[in-house]
Formats: C-alpha cells, sequence, structure tokens
C-alpha cells in the first residue's frame, strides 16, 4: 500500500470568511507571518492571511482566535485523511 507524504512543513490557514480580522494572531505570532489582508470577506473585515513560509506551528495563533474555526495549524507531517464516501 502506498503511504502519503505527510507535510514537509508546520501550516496554518485562515479561514477567510470566519475571521472577524480582529489582529490577535497577527500580533502574536512570534514568526511575523500573518498579516492583514487589504480585501474585506463577506462580513466587512480584512481578514488575516499567511504569508505562504516560515510557519512553526507553535499554535499561538490558533489559541489566541476568538473565532472558533477562523484559523487552523497543521503540524508537521500531517497527513489529509480520506473520508470514507
Ligand atoms: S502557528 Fe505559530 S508561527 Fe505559525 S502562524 Fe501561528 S503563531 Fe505564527
Ligand atoms: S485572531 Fe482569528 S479572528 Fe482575529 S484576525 Fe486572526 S484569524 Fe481573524
Amino acid at each position: 500500500m502506498e503511504e502519503k507524504q505527510g507535510l514537509t512543513e508546520p501550516l496554518v490557514i485562515v479561514n477567510e470568511d470566519e475571521c472577524k480580522g480582529c489582529g490577535l494572531c497577527i500580533d502574536i505570532c512570534p514568526k511575523d507571518v500573518l498579516f492583514e489582508q487589504p480585501h474585506l470577506n463577506r462580513m466587512g473585515y480584512h481578514p488575516a492571511g499567511y504569508t505562504g513560509e516560515g510557519c512553526i506551528g507553535c499554535g499561538h495563533c490558533f489559541y489566541a482566535c476568538p473565532e472558533p474555526g477562523a484559523i487552523t495549524v497543521l503540524k508537521k507531517g500531517y497527513v489529509e485523511v480520506e473520508e470514507a464516501a
């Protein structure tokens, strides 16, 4: 059976439409890899975004975020599990 390749680096994903643009994740990130995006989401907030590299998977942004589901941190080695049909 073929083994799936996990993530080679940690990854942070912002669910833009759940983000309230409070900036807490941006302020707390020790690697400064999150930023306020210029466009507005469907609720009229500037959502946080990821620069695309440098996340160390510490999870500080996840714990600082007041909006459930707005930010997800995937650790290095994460493998997506396919759901059964
Ligand atoms: S997991 Fe840590 S390094 Fe990665 S974006 Fe969040 S606060 Fe920054
Ligand atoms: S802490 Fe959460 S709600 Fe606030 S800007 Fe970051 S992702 Fe958006």
